[in-house]
This record gives C-alpha cells, structure tokens and sequence, in this order.
C-alpha cells in the first residue's frame, strides 16, 4: 500500500490562525512521520508527507498519488488543504478529506506496527489529536469490508457519535442529522 498525507503547511506552523486545525495537523504529521520511518514493518511501499503552500509555484498538486479531494464552495471548486489518500494493491485508491478519519487511519498503521515490533510508537498528540482517537470508530467505510482495517476493532460500524464538521469546528455540535 501507498500513502500520501497532504496537510496546509500554513497551518502546520500555525499561521492561520486555526488551532484545533493546527494541533491536528501537526498530529497527522507526526503520525505519518513515524509510518514512514517503519513502513517496511507492514510492507507499506511508499509514505509520502505533502506540505502545501499558498504562494505561487504551489498548485496544491499531488506529490505521490493522483486523486484530490475537493468541495463545491460558492460556487467554485475548492480543493480540500488536508487529506489523506492510500492505494492498495488493488489499485484502488481511498481519500479520506476529513481530517478525523486520516488520524484514525494513521494511527491504525502505528498500532498495527506497534503490535509486530513489540513497542507502543504511538507520538505524543495534541489533546485534540487524542479525543479524536479515544472517540468514534470509523465505522462504514470500504475498509470496514476488509475486517482488519485500521479502526475496524470490536466496534467499529457501531453508531456514529456527532462529529465535527470536516474544518473541525466544534461549536455548537450536530445541528443535522
Ligand atoms: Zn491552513
């Protein structure tokens, strides 16, 4: 399997002005960081760690693997700063734009090396980071079909609990459902 983490660089530094957005950010690097350093562990072909930058020269442009997540807002198209997209050896490839679900998948890798290397090498997380990994499963996606996914532990495709909207904002909780 490949992976590719694409995050806002301006965000990893903290520049916009978006904390919860920056403590998950710097999680997902940290913890795809860590992937990379033991992908040979669980025959991961390629970590790639994407920072994207608002200046000229920097489209936004996939550095490993070509699939980009995108919103229609006002109108427009906008291209999602934070996801994370895997291909298996299928083929297939799977982006996760909420940046929830790419710290689960993340860490799902760290817990499955930590298991064959014998040694919890789960990073330290931003209390923001850790919420999102003691809260809900992924639950439902296509790798749930797969049984032993990341996440897909006893209880994942249980219900969903509200969660925060893909910019992790957590005012106000789920208005819709
Ligand atoms: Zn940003």
């Amino acid at each position: 399997m490949r992976i590719e983490l694409r995050v806002c660089y301006h965000c990893l530094r903290g520049e916009h002005e978006n904390e919860h957005k920056t403590a998950v950010t710097r999680d997902l690097v940290a913890c795809a960081e860590v992937v990379k350093e033991y992908k040979d562990v669980i025959d991961l072909d390629d970590v790639h760690i994407r920072k994207v930058k608002e200046e000229e020269g920097d489209d936004g442009r996939p550095a490993a693997l070509p699939a980009v997540a995108a919103t229609i807002q006002n109108e427009g198209v906008a291209v999602s700063d934070t996801q994370l997209v895997t291909m298996g050896e299928n083929g297939y490839m799977l982006v996760y734009p909420n940046p929830q679900d790419a710290l689960k998948v993340l860490a799902g890798n760290i817990d499955e090396i930590s298991k064959v290397i014998g040694d919890n090498i789960l990073p330290d997380l931003s209390p923001e980071g850790a919420e999102i990994l003691s809260g809900a499963p992924l639950g439902g996606g296509p790798e749930a079909e797969h049984g032993g996914g990341p996440g897909a532990g006893p209880g994942a495709g249980g219900p969903t609990q509200g969660q925060p909207d893909a910019d992790g904002s957590m005012d106000g909780g789920p208005g819709t459902q």
